[in-house]
């Protein structure tokens, strides 16, 4: 629980971190909620382990969806609905935005990620997020 605590007020730093760097570059998104269709968009969203713990204890677990297609569960009619607790590459991807810029800022967030999983002991993951979602169960706990 501790740990769990420890890893959730981390990540909530390195998402702070993102949206402040992120505040700077002032990104055009329309929020046409396109890029979270990654079949159709033609992308995909990678998410680290300790992220997944910060979302299993933010969200409702009667949320937890499987992600048959290519849209990701939590996009209600183009819109967000875990919008305060999305992951990182959320925060960052940008259609109309620097590609450079945001491959840096994706490899700043994932050494952060990475070094709260080397202080909390637990492995480091990186994956796609609809292999990520079998790892969260409907009790909100998250195997690792
Ligand atoms: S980043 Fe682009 S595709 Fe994604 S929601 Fe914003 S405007 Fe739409
Ligand atoms: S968590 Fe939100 S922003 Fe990220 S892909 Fe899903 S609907 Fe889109």
């Amino acid at each position: 629980m501790e740990t769990e605590r420890h890893i959730v007020a981390a990540v909530a730093e390195v998402y702070a971190f993102i949206d402040s760097r992120v505040a700077e570059t002032d990104p055009a998104c329309k929020v046409c909620g396109k890029c979270c269709d990654f079949d159709t968009y033609g992308h995909r969203l990678f998410v680290a382990a300790p992220e997944l713990v910060y979302f299993a204890f933010h969200i409702s677990p009667d949320s937890v969806k499987p992600m048959p297609g290519g849209l990701c569960p939590w996009n209600i009619k183009g819109l967000c609905s875990v919008h305060p607790h999305r992951f990182a590459a959320c925060r960052i991807f940008c259609c109309t935005g620097d590609v450079d810029a945001q491959n840096r800022l994706s490899e700043a967030a994932v050494a952060k990620l990475k070094s709260i999983c080397e202080q909390s002991n637990i492995p480091w993951q990186y994956m796609d997020l609809k292999a990520a979602l079998s790892r969260i169960s409907r009790s909100g706990e998250v195997s690792t």
